[in-house]
This record gives C-alpha cells, structure tokens and sequence, in this order.
C-alpha cells in the first residue's frame, strides 16, 4: 500500500473503523484458551454481551464471520425440507435464502424491490395461508446493508403471533447490533444473527447466535447436519466459560473493550447517535438533489445511507474519484444495485466530526466526478448537527 497521510476514511458500512483502545487489547499476547484466565473471560463475555442483544438468554460467539451465524441459526433450529419464509430485501437477504436452499430447505421467497423491508402485512397473508402448517421459519434481515432499509421486526412478530404461528422468527442483525434498538427478547426472536465487525467496531471474524428457549427446544430435535455449528456442545463448554474448539481469543479482547465502550457511553446514547446521524445523512443527500434509496421513512436505516444516483452516473465511478483524491472508502452497490448507488456508512466508532469529513469528500467527489448537484449537502447536514 503506498502512504497517504492522515487516516483513511473507512465509510463503507463494515467492517467499521476500530477504535484505537480495541486495537491496543487485541494486541495482547493470546493466552491458555483452557486456563483459568481464558475461563474468566469466556464467563465475563458471554454475561456482558447479553444486554447488546436485549436478552437475558444465551448468545453463542463463533469463530467465523456472519455467513457462518446465518448457517448456524438454520442447521440448529430446523429439519431437512422443512420450508423457510424469507423476503427479497436486497443482496444479503438473497444470499441467506440461497443459503437455505442449498441446504436442503424450501424457500418460499416473497420478491422484492430493495427499496422496502419486509411486510408484516405479507407475513400475515402468507402465515394465514399456511393452513397445514408447513413454514418452519420466517427469516428476516433487520438490517439490509445492500440497500440501507430496515425490516420492522416487532411488527412481524406482531404478525406472526396474529396468525397464531408456530413458526421461528430468525432475525439477521448483522449490520443493525450495537447501533440500532434491538430487542431480541421483547420482539419475540427465536434466533439473532450477528457480526463483530459492524456496530461492535471490531475486525470481522467473530459472530453470533441469540438463542430463545423456543429456539433451543427445536434444537434439541432438529436434524440438519452440523458439527461446528451445533449449539449443543458450543452451549455445554459455555457453561463455564469455555469452547468446544480454539475460540479467536484476541478477539475477544478486543470484545470486552469494545463492549465497554458502548456500555460506557449507554446503548439508549449510541443508538441516538446514530439516529442522529443517520438524518443529517438524509438531509445532506436532498440537498444534492439525489435521492435516498430507502421509500418509506419508518424504515430508514440508522447504520447506512444509500444514494441513488442519476440514470447517467456510474456510482463506481464516483467511488473511484473519491477513493483517489481523499482516501476514502464507500460500500459499492451490490447485485443489482452495482453502479446504480454509492453506500455511506455512519456506523460504529462515529463522531459529528468524523461525519462531516465523510459528507465533505462525498460533495467535492460528486464535483469532481461531474455529477449536477442541487445545494451543498454538507451544509444541510451540519445545519441538522447543530440543533440538537
Ligand atoms: N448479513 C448482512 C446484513 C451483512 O451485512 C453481511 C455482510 O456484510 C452478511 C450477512 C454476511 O456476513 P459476513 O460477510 O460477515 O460473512
């Protein structure tokens, strides 16, 4: 990598920038993961990141990135042609029903535009239509990172008991935990998926299972093949601390300070600022005249914006000049959306400051890339920054 002073702009929406004091206790030597010191730690984190999920039931941290959680909350939870209920959100949602269907599930997969959650009003038709009972799961990503639209995941839970269901509700909150309001228990989720390197503003590499008791209970029947993934062994060595297999043990250094940095700053706190953020984000990018992906405003995203550029503008291209001249890095629009919209993430270690750099490189790189903009976005952005 050739240098360029001063820091890289990291804003694609994760992995996120890792805060300096995560990256100092990761650099500890890694210890004895069947020692006693291990064993305090496995214990303390497996407690303390409880309550970033919302729940008081047990979460289980793999060492593998969020495909691997996504993998585990199906092979745990479900039997082999059973069918699955899942929304064409955007690339992630596809991926995971993809996922699904090559492992020997059904995929009853409800299409969409990417610019809109998941209907908790197709989740009632489609559950009520279900008379013989053959939808096992109804998976849902609260959070799509392709298109920075979020799912209302207590409404389809809402929906689901409506329908008097028994359906799991699995819920990916890849890039919405430690960023979002996230409720696993009071939202009734069977199993939340999750990833270190988003809201948690750590490294990719670690991921997660929040469990249900209901969830737990199907575990213990379900027959999808698993070994790596199989709660049962994962949850019997938590119980004091420990691992089936070599957990990423500076990893979870790096867990610990970072879960003390959002308990420091309070989860109702980073969560505002983020909200916060997020709408000076929107504010910016209608100043442009360009418009945000998300339609309807109560699922806008707090992690990502999206921007739609004009019909003649190649978004790479506006990434590349951005890149170039000022070091920074926006997430590309995937699938469908490659080329059609550029990706600002505003997520994890993230200050006003740190958000006004973003928004300046994004406008002198719309200028440079020769895109017409209406007004100064940033100008809109610091205006919605200074009223509260
Ligand atoms: N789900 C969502 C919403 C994501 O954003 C991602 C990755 O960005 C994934 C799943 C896949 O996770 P990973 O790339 O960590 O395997």
């Amino acid at each position: 990598m050739t240098y360029a002073a001063g820091r890289h702009f990291l804003q694609i929406p994760g992995p996120t920038n890792v805060p300096d004091s995560v990256l100092r206790a990761m650099s500890a030597a890694t210890i004895d993961h069947r020692g006693p010191d291990f064993q305090a730690l496995g214990t303390e984190l497996l407690r303390d990141v409880r309550p970033v999920f919302g729940t008081t039931g047990p979460v289980v941290m793999y060492p593998a990135t969020g495909t691997g959680a996504w993998e585990a909350a199906l092979v745990n939870t479900l039997n082999p042609g059973e069918t699955v209920l899942c929304f064409e959100t955007g690339h992630f949602a596809t991926l995971w029903q993809e996922m699904a269907g090559r492992l020997g599930l059904r995929v009853d997969l409800v299409p969409g535009d990417w610019r809109h959650g998941a209907d908790p009003a197709v989740v009632a038709e489609r559950l009520a239509a279900d008379t013989g009972r053959r939808i096992a799961a109804v998976c849902v990503v609260h959070n799509e990172t392709s298109t920075g639209v979020t799912s209302r995941v207590a409404e389809i839970r809402a929906a689901m008991d409506a329908a008097d269901h028994p359906a799991l509700l699995l819920v990916d909150t890849i890039s919405s935990l430690g960023s979002m309001d996230y409720r696993h228990d009071e939202w009734g989720v069977d199993v939340t998926v999750a990833g270190s390197q988003k809201g948690l503003m750590l490294p990719p590499g670690m991921s997660f299972n929040a469990i249900s008791a209901k969830a737990l209970e199907r575990s213990r029947t379900a027959t999808m093949p698993r070994t790596f993934w199989d709660w049962g062994p994962m949850l019997a060595a938590n119980e004091r601390g420990f691992f089936p297999y070599t957990p990423n043990t500076n990893l979870m250094y790096g867990l610990k300070e970072a879960l003390r940095l959002l308990h420091d700053e309070g989860l109702e706190n980073v969560f505002a600022r983020h909200t916060r953020h997020a709408e000076a984000t929107r504010a910016a990018v209608r100043a442009w005249g360009l418009e945000v992906l998300a339609l309807d405003e109560r699922e806008y995203s707090s992690a990502l914006t999206a921007v739609l550029v004009p019909d003649d503008v190649d978004a790479d291209k506006v990434r590349a000049v951005i890149l170039d001249r000022f070091d920074m890095s926006l997430g590309a629009g995937l699938g469908r959306l490659a080329g059609r919209i550029f990706r600002i993430g505003h997520l994890g270690a993230f200050n006003d400051l740190t958000l006004a750099g973003t928004l300046a490189g994004v406008q002198m790189g719309l200028g440079l890339a020769g895109v017409p903009v209406a007004g100064s976005g940033l100008d809109a952005a610091l205006e919605r920054l200074q009223t509260d």
